[in-house]
């Protein structure tokens, strides 16, 4: 992580940046955040996550005094502060904390101004590398749809995938076996006849904003694409398997539960979507090493 953290009004070097023990983050994971890629010194997809963010927001009830012209300089204040070039800011908003430990929201707290925390990350773009997955039922709440602080189902699940040698866990609903999404990305097949497959956006996925994109990149590039649940049985005869987030954008699946999806090797339309995610991310170059 880089150094400058911005806290509540202050930019501070990251280990004097802290908020209160009381604060709603802290006791009820009271929080919403967002995750953005930065490339050459640029918000990828700034309107998308600012649009997600606001609803996020509403859907729990949390107004916030920034606009999207103060947030955005903010951002940029603190991509400059750090020399970021390239990696991703982490922004996140927390309810107004209280000194009583009360689930209830109270007056004040509805009408406080909110605790606002953004830090910078660097990271070289991803490469096209193939990643394992587990897979796991899907024990978690049914607003996904909400970036939520509140994660740790996606803790412990990603725990195990690492602990049986895995990157992701991804999850099934235990009754009709259909994958929803990633414990931090959203998943994607290809079927053999080239169709390419996603959970729709309800409210048992995150509405990744690399998905969103990458379903734009798909009807420019003329690929099929069904908005459709798809089941375990489905992604383990798949021809092709791939995961999308902002921070590995198009990663291609080789193992589902140690077990090779098609020849273990990057697919061509992985591949190809890959390229196109890269370049709508740094559209004035293709190198990916030389932005490292
Ligand atoms: N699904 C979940 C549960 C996530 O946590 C994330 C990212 O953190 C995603 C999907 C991908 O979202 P995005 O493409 O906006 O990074």
């Amino acid at each position: 992580m880089a150094s400058i953290v911005y806290s509540n009004g202050r930019y501070l070097p990251r280990h004097q940046a802290q908020t209160s023990v009381f604060d709603r983050a802290h006791l009820f994971a009271d929080g919403i955040y967002e995750v953005i890629w930065v490339a050459n010194r640029a918000l990828v997809d700034w309107q998308d996550h600012h649009t997600r963010l606001l609803s996020s927001l509403a859907a729990v009830s949390l107004s916030i005094p920034w606009s999207p012209a103060v947030l955005r300089t903010l951002i940029f204040e603190v991509i400059r502060k750090n020399n970021l070039n390239n990696g991703f800011v982490y922004l996140q908003i927390n309810r107004k904390h209280s000194y009583t430990r009360d689930h209830r929201i109270t007056t004040t707290e509805k009408g406080g101004r909110p605790a606002l925390m953004i830090s910078a990350h660097h990271a070289p773009p991803p490469q096209c590398q193939p990643l394992k997955v587990i897979t796991l039922p899907d024990e978690r709440w049914r607003h996904c749809d909400i970036k939520s602080t509140a994660l740790i189902k996606a803790v412990l699940s990603k725990q195990q995938a690492q602990q049986q040698g895995a990157h992701e866990a991804w999850f099934f609903d235990k009754d009709t076996q259909a994958i929803t999404e990633g414990a931090s990305c959203n998943a994607w097949m290809v079927t053999h006849n080239g169709t390419l497959c996603t959970h729709p956006a309800d409210n048992r996925i995150l509405h990744g904003v690399a998905r969103q994109t990458l379903l734009k990149l798909c009807q420019r590039h003329k690929l099929p694409v069904q908005e459709q649940a798809f089941t375990l049985d489905a992604l383990r005869n798949a021809r092709e398997v791939f995961l999308t987030s902002t921070t590995l954008f198009v990663s291609p699946v080789s193992h589902i539960d140690d077990v090779a999806v098609g020849n273990g090797k990057v697919g061509e339309t992985t591949q190809r979507l890959f390229d196109a995610y890269l370049h709508h991310c740094y559209p004035s170059s293709s190198s990916p090493d030389s932005h490292a």
